[in-house]
């Protein structure tokens, strides 16, 4: 099924506010099966609303809208949806209730203005709001479904996640989709796509995207059949193919992350871990402790930025940055075995590079970075030359030096 999702605002057609909301709703509609055709951004002008409505409801089956549901008079969404579908606003009582009721607990009276907000397009059905006032709205009427959200990103993706995706699935019915997604790093998409391709055979109702980002290439399976344990076998089919031929390079699934699998891998194994970060700044660390429940195997790490810092409390030797220079294979290992001392953990991780954009050099160009890791039984080195953008760089520093500890735990050569 197709869909168009629609953004209202003057502020999003000037650019002072930029459109999250479109994005995380074509996200929620591809996930469960919905191919999203058109996203627009329209102003406040009620014309311009009407317009853009009556164009996506011509072309596409599902329109999806957020923005412009609140009380005051420049909130002109539900205006447009009468007009669209020539329906009147019929006051809600209980609606009207759950406004009173939500000033009350916060110890306010409601403001009269809020009455308008009970307003709601005959026929319609209601999706409650949990975090504020303006609820969502639905109405179906001759194969298309038209949905108008509230504008506020937080507002927006309770009542599509809550109400509007199982309702969105419901329609979907006879068909099962299958959504899985497995997560690699540590290989570009090309050379991916490449191995996947020897000996692949796709079923019918089968798709494979690929989706890139800096931190890994994320492969997304849907898989449709009529029933549920077909849909599953053909998902399941496509997966077994995918490990086999790139499983090294899969370090998860679905909400996975590598900080959060690698943290994993830690505690599975009562390990402890600490870093030493020169052009991460800190990153590193603060990746690593984004997963809940990090401090049972992260230590913590030391911000070297400067070569005095390395020589004072990691322990390189000054004469070794002489010869060498901060950013080499040397210094790298020198800061992981200095840090893994320093904090006494199991393991110990380094990054030393040229984040950019200026400091490279011929035979170091913007992008060189040094990445060591220290355990009980090896310390090593490993270089990688990434792009010229400094903070990309710095990214991919990050996932590179966890990727480099989940193959060691796991022993991937
Ligand atoms: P309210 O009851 O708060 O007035 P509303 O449905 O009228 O809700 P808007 O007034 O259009 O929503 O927007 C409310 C807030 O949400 C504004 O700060 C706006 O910048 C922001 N917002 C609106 N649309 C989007 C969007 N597509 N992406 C990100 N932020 C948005
Ligand atoms: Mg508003």
């Amino acid at each position: 099924m197709d869909s168009e999702i629609i953004t209202v605002g003057d502020e999003l057609v000037t650019g002072h506010t930029l459109d999250t909301n479109s994005a995380l709703i074509a996200r929620r509609l591809t996930d469960i099966g919905f191919t999203v055709r058109y996203k627009t951004s329209v102003g406040d002008s009620l014309a311009d609303m009407e317009e853009a409505f009556r164009l996506a409801l011509r072309r596409t089956r599902v329109v999806i809208v957020t923005g412009g549901l609140g009380p005051t008079d420049d909130d002109i969404t539900k205006k447009a949806i009468v007009r669209v579908f020539k329906r009147n606003l019929i006051f809600h009582e209980e609606v009207l209730e759950d406004i009173r009721a939500r000033y009350a607990n916060r110890g306010l009276e409601m403001p009269a203005i809020s009455q308008n907000q009970a307003l709601l397009p005959q026929g319609a059905r209601i999706f409650p709001n949990k975090l504020g006032s303006a609820v969502g709205i639905c109405i179906a009427e001759e194969g298309r479904v038209f949905v108008a959200l509230p504008g506020v990103p937080a507002e927006a993706e309770q009542i599509l996640d809550d109400e509007v995706v199982p309702y969105l699935r419901g329609l979907r019915s006879g068909q099962v989709l299958k959504v899985v997604k497995l997560r690699t790093t540590g290989i570009v998409e090309t050379k991916l796509s490449a191995m996947i391709a020897l000996g692949l055979k796709m079923e019918g109702g089968v798709k494979l995207a690929y989706l890139p980002s800096y931190s890994g290439v994320d492969l997304r399976i849907i898989a449709a059949d009529d029933g549920d344990e077909e849909a599953d076998r053909k998902a399941q089919a496509l997966i077994r193919h995918l490990e086999a031929t790139c499983g090294r390079y899969i370090y998860g699934r679905d909400n996975d992350t590598l900080e959060s699998v690698t943290g994993q891998l830690l505690r599975d194994n009562d390990k402890t871990l600490a870093v030493a970060e020169s052009c991460t700044g800190g990153e590193l660390g603060m990746r690593i402790t984004s997963v809940p429940g990090s401090s049972a195997y992260f230590l913590g790490g030391v911000v070297a930025y400067s070569n005095d810092i390395k020589t004072q409390q990691l322990r390189v030797d000054p004469q070794l940055i002489e010869e060498h220079g901060a950013v080499s294979e040397e210094c790298a290992d020198a800061m992981v075995t200095g840090c893994r001392s320093l904090f006494q953990s199991d393991y110990a991780l380094s990054v030393t590079g040229i984040a950019g954009p200026d400091g490279g050099s011929d035979d170091k160009p913007v992008g060189t970075t040094y990445i060591g890791l220290a355990s009980a039984h090896a310390t090593y080195a490993r270089v990688f030359t990434f792009g010229s953008h400094r903070e990309v760089n710095r990214t991919r520093a990050v996932y590179a030096a966890i990727e480099l500890l989940r193959r060691e735990i796991l022993d991937i050569k």
